[in-house]
């Protein structure tokens, strides 16, 4: 009689499960029954509606110690796995698999189609061809450990299956569901809290000059020891773009401390600029353009002109006032607010591009050469589900490759013997 496969199940998916899902499959030289579970009614949905649209899928930069400088969360630990699935991998993968990638000027790398339905019909096509059973509206509710048997898994119709191992690539754990599989085997989870959203603050004079953006600006929050330079969007509802971006991920947890109510100064100049350095162009200008009205003449180039009648406002120096005419006390009050503009962030708001959660697995539990759980042997762990988290740019997803690779080619050997 044919022994009987061994069976994986694969749980959540997404980017991580799909990958993990695949990885497993390629590996292996038995045949596996591999199922991935998925609670919601779509697979990975995260991939269609990401990058706009277009799926980030990696960036374009293949050192594993330079990608691992991407992630406030998991930085360190990131090295090896990205040593044995590299960003280069990724790319030479989805190559082989028809699914070309070109990197735009910021490093950002696209399906060349621009269409992130090119990759989700790849993962699904690839899955489908490997005899990778997928279902979905297959919530899973808990895992039971069976010594020397395996687990049972109970989906929330109270079904139950039965696998030699699991991958749970459940996605980030802020989600009861996604969290349900990771407490039913006791493993321990930083505690989730979001990460990469942009800054509300309720300014009606902000609101007038939505669409500006400044190509380098330093922000800082003194009270949480916080600072990050970068480019800056001025929204309808406050604050967002890459630096805002870049501060919501290194700050996550000390922003969620504070209820995400704080005071963050700007410095308009992006650092280019010392209070004597300014003072002397002030006085500079004073003297060439003495007749010009200092609220529409910026002296930065990095300033837009609609910005700096701002800042000259808000230093309360009146609109008819010439460059000549200004008084030491309007020169101080100018160097304060373009040097660091005070503005009260009275909350978040949702970073429709991407966002991601902060905490989930501890690393400390996981063997990250294999991403087997370190408490429960035949456990694997694989994606956001992880407390690894990154910046914008593809680096989440290039972790839930990176991860879920190494996870499917682990179980596998590990099912081999
Ligand atoms: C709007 C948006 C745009 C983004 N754009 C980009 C981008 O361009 N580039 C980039 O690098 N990153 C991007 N990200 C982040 C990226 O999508 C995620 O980091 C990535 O999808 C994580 O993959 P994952 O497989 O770990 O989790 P997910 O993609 O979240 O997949 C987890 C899956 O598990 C399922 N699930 C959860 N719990 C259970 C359960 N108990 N039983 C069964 N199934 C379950 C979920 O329904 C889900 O389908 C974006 C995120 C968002 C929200």
């Amino acid at each position: 009689m044919p022994s009987q496969a061994s069976r994986v199940v694969v749980v959540g998916g997404g980017a991580a499960g799909f990958f993990g899902a695949i990885a497993c499959a390629e590996s292996s030289r038995d045949q596996l029954e591999i199922t991935i579970l998925e609670g919601s009614s779509e697979v990975l949905q995260k991939v269609r509606i990401s990058g706009g649209g277009r799926c980030n899928v990696t960036h374009d930069q293949d050192d594993p110690r330079i990608f691992s400088q991407f992630y406030p969360r998991g930085s360190s630990a990131l090295i090896g796995p990205l040593h044995r699935w590299r960003q280069s991998d990724t790319v030479a993968w989805f190559s082989a698999h028809g699914v070309d990638l070109t990197a735009e000027s910021d490093g950002r790398m696209f399906p060349v189609t621009n269409r992130s339905s090119t990759v989700v019909d790849c993962l699904q096509q690839t899955a489908s061809n490997l005899g990778i059973t997928v279902t979905t509206g297959m919530g899973v509710r808990g895992i039971g450990i069976h010594s020397g048997e395996g687990f049972k898994i109970t989906t929330r119709d109270k079904g139950e299956l039965s696998a030699d191992a699991v991958l749970i690539a459940t996605g980030g754990v802020r989600n009861n569901l996604a969290r349900a599989p990771v407490d039913s085997i006791q493993h321990a989870l930083e505690p989730p809290v979001p990460s990469l959203f942009t800054f509300r603050i309720d300014d009606p004079e902000l609101v007038d000059l939505a669409g500006i953006s400044v190509a380098s600006a330093t922000m800082r929050v003194p009270e949480r020891g916080l600072t990050v330079n970068g480019p800056v969007l001025i929204t309808h509802w406050g604050l967002s773009g890459p630096a805002v971006l870049r501060m919501s991920a290194w700050g996550a947890r000390e922003l969620e401390a504070c209820g995400y109510c704080f005071e963050l100064q700007v410095d308009w100049s992006g650092g280019s600029e010392s209070e004597a350095s300014l003072r002397s162009k002030f006085s500079h200008q004073r003297q060439s353009h003495g007749a010009r009205r200092v609220n529409n003449s910026s002296i930065l180039s990095v300033v837009p002109r609609r910005l700096w009648g701002r800042l000259v406002r808000m230093a309360g120096i009146p609109e008819d006032i010439l460059w000549s005419g200004l008084s030491k006390a309007q020169i101080t009050a100018l160097c304060r607010f373009v040097l660091g503009e005070t503005m009260q962030v009275d909350g978040k708001s949702m970073n429709k591009e991407e966002f991601v959660t902060c905490g989930g697995v501890a690393l400390q539990d996981v063997d990250l050469t294999t991403m087997e759980s370190r408490r429960v042997p035949g456990i694997y762990f694989a994606g956001e589900v992880l407390d690894i988290d990154g910046l914008t740019g593809g680096f989440n997803f290039q972790s839930a490759w990176t991860t879920g690779r190494i996870a499917g080619a682990s179980i596998a050997a590990g099912l081999q013997g």
